[in-house]
């Protein structure tokens, strides 16, 4: 396995395409990241979260079996930012028989995923347009038939950015696009990612 660590100061000197930058700067405290390489006071350490090489003091550097964290333990690493944080920074998603299930994102960076645009002029002016319970639908990306509201659920989906309403589709593409990031990038990789191994 990978020399993983964490740093809880969060402070050292940037590389920058193999330069290391002249004066101390700040990332996220407790960072994970793998250990490269210890001189005498200094560590040199990936952090996975932002994937950027820093130089550390020894001081900053503490091992972290990652195996052994997450929602049965007392710490967890955030799936976004990549920080070891303590168990109650991630909510409570339910619960199942092996226990408490929480959020794999830290309440940090779950209220930027929510932080998006307010309903936009367009948005309202389009949501009159939502096709009503009963009526037919179909959906424009996955081209399924349904009965709204009775074989299927209707969303509005909406540009993030804007807050403008795209179109309305059904839930499950709703789901899938949520799952991909609503990211033009994420979707291109997994159409080319397919086309690539067929
Ligand atoms: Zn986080
Ligand atoms: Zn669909």
């Amino acid at each position: 396995m990978e020399n993983w660590i964490y740093c809880p100061n969060g402070e050292g000197y940037k590389h920058e395409q193999g330069v290391v930058e002249k004066y101390k700067q700040h990332f996220p405290v407790n960072s994970v990241g793998i250990l490269q390489k210890q001189t005498d006071g200094y560590a040199i350490v990936w952090l996975i979260g932002p994937d950027e090489v820093w130089s550390v003091t020894k001081y900053d550097v503490i091992s972290v079996d990652v195996l052994l964290t997450g929602d049965q333990y007392s710490y967890k690493i955030c799936n976004i930012c990549h920080c070891l944080l303590s168990i109650d920074n991630f909510a409570r998603n339910q619960n199942n028989i092996k226990g408490i299930v929480r959020r794999p994102s830290c309440t940090r960076c779950r209220t930027d995923i929510d932080k998006r645009a307010p309903k936009s002029r367009q948005a309202k002016q389009f949501e009159k347009q939502r096709p009503s319970k009963g009526s037919k639908f179909k959906c424009p990306i996955c081209q399924k038939r349904s009965i709204v509201g009775v074989t299927a659920k209707i969303v509005a989906d909406h540009n993030h950015h804007t807050g403008d309403i795209r179109d309305f589709i059904c839930d499950s593409c709703n789901t899938g696009l949520g799952r991909f990031k609503n990211g033009q990038d994420c979707l291109k990789n997994a159409l080319s990612y397919i086309q690539e191994r067929e």
